[in-house]
C-alpha cells in the first residue's frame, strides 16, 4: 500500500485553530488514487482510508466515523494561490520563486486553512497515530 508523504500542520484562518492533515507523495497519480487522508476532529490522529471505489468526501467521513465511533473529517484543498512575481528572465524566476499558498477545509469550523509546518510520519507519531483503512 501507498503511504509515502509527511504530515502538514494547518492553522485556519477563520477560527485559528491547527490541525494535521496527510500529504500524500507519489511519482505518478495512479499510485494515490483511492487514498484520503481523514482527521479525527477531537484527537487529531490521522486516518488513512484506501477505497477500492472512490467514493465523495462525505461518504468516506461518515464510513470512517461508524467504524472509529469518532467524528472524523477529510481535508480536500480548496484551491491554490499563486504568490509568484512574473518574470522573462529566467534566473530571476528562479530566484524569487515562491511556491503557491494551499488552502485547505477547516474541520473544526469549514473556514480556510493554511500550512504552518511539516513534520514525517515518524515525528507525528511520538504524539498521535496514523491508522490505514482499507474499505
Ligand atoms: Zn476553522
Amino acid at each position: 500500500m501507498m503511504t509515502e508523504g509527511h504530515i502538514s500542520n494547518l492553522k485556519c484562518k477563520a477560527c485559528s485553530r491547527e490541525f494535521p492533515t496527510f500529504v500524500f507523495v507519489a511519482d505518478t497519480d495512479m499510485a494515490t488514487s483511492g487514498m484520503m487522508s481523514i482527521t479525527v476532529v477531537s484527537s487529531h490522529n490521522i486516518i488513512l482510508l484506501c477505497q477500492r471505489t472512490p467514493v465523495s468526501d462525505a461518504q468516506c467521513e461518515a464510513s470512517v466515523a461508524s467504524r472509529i465511533g469518532e467524528e472524523c473529517k477529510a481535508v480536500p484543498l480548496l484551491r491554490s494561490a499563486d504568490r509568484h512575481i512574473p518574470s522573462d528572465d529566467f534566473q530571476e524566476f528562479m530566484r524569487n520563486y515562491v511556491p503557491p499558498e494551499l488552502f485547505y477545509r477547516c474541520i473544526h469550523c469549514g473556514g480556510e486553512a493554511t500550512p504552518v509546518s511539516e513534520q514525517t510520519k515518524e515525528e507525528f507519531t511520538q504524539k498521535h497515530k496514523i491508522t490505514v483503512l482499507e474499505d
